[in-house]
């Protein structure tokens, strides 16, 4: 959903709040990187975003501040509530399916999603330019997901739920910026070909059964997990559910 030039453009903080939470993002992702290298230190400004006003204003790290089941990966909420437990769910679902359509020989997929930094907004952000799915050039866009660095993205909550926001949008991003050391911005566009028609289609099958499932089951302790892999498994093109 954006644009790497805007990596080297100047950051616009418009709020302190924010300042504040991106500071624990980067101590968080130091802290999560064991396995690979110790990345190079991205700098302050690594990209140019306009934050709404009202935007994470009252930064909340609530004890849903870790996602459970994965051994880093937490999320930060803002004003809005997003359950810890249906993120958890979501990111299941999002690795059996990839694995189903992509594999995940080195394991940097599930590396990523064991290191990762959800950070969750209540309102579209303003990037300079981004590309659209064809990879077509849109200046000041407003958009409903990012992906910051290699396990941090930033997601507008969906509507109605996790299903209707960027969140599996955006994890694709992340994951190929893991397995490729980019993210493809530019989609099924640009010369590089990592964005895949696949890598849509894969989006839009993981989003329809999230959707379908819906954040108010997915963030129910009492609905089962063989009831989650028997409607992965009857609803999804390859149905594999490995766990
Ligand atoms: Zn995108």
């Amino acid at each position: 959903m954006f644009g790497w030039r805007y990596y080297a453009t100047t950051i616009i903080f418009s709020s302190l709040a924010y300042l504040a939470t991106t500071l624990v993002c980067l101590v968080a992702i130091k802290s999560c990187n064991n396995k690979k290298e110790t990345p190079k230190p991205e700098p302050l400004a690594v990209y140019s975003v306009e934050l709404d006003l009202e935007w994470c204003e009252t930064p909340r790290h609530s004890k849903q501040f870790l996602i459970p089941k994965y051994e880093n990966t937490v999320q930060i909420l803002d004003v809005c509530e997003v359950s810890a437990l249906a993120v958890s769910r979501s990111l299941y679902v999002f690795y059996q399916n990839w694995v189903a359509w992509f594999g995940d020989d080195t394991g940097e997929v599930r590396h990523m999603l064991n290191n990762l930094l959800i950070e969750w907004g209540d309102t579209k952000r303003t990037v300079h330019s981004a590309y659209n799915i064809h990879g077509r050039l849109i200046e000041n866009v407003r958009v409903t997901g990012l992906a910051i660095a290699p396990n941090h993205m930033w997601v507008m909550r969906g509507e109605k739920g996790i299903g209707t926001s960027s969140f599996v949008h955006e994890l694709v991003h992340l994951a190929l910026w893991n397995v490729y050391d980019s993210a493809d911005p530019t989609h099924e566009g640009g010369e590089d070909n990592l964005w895949t028609k696949e890598h849509t289609e894969f989006i839009n099958e993981t989003k329809d059964l999230l959707f379908l499932i819906g954040d108010r089951y997915l963030a129910d302790p009492n609905y089962n997990m063989d009831t989650l892999r028997s409607v992965m498994e009857s609803s999804l093109r390859y149905g594999e559910v490995k766990e």
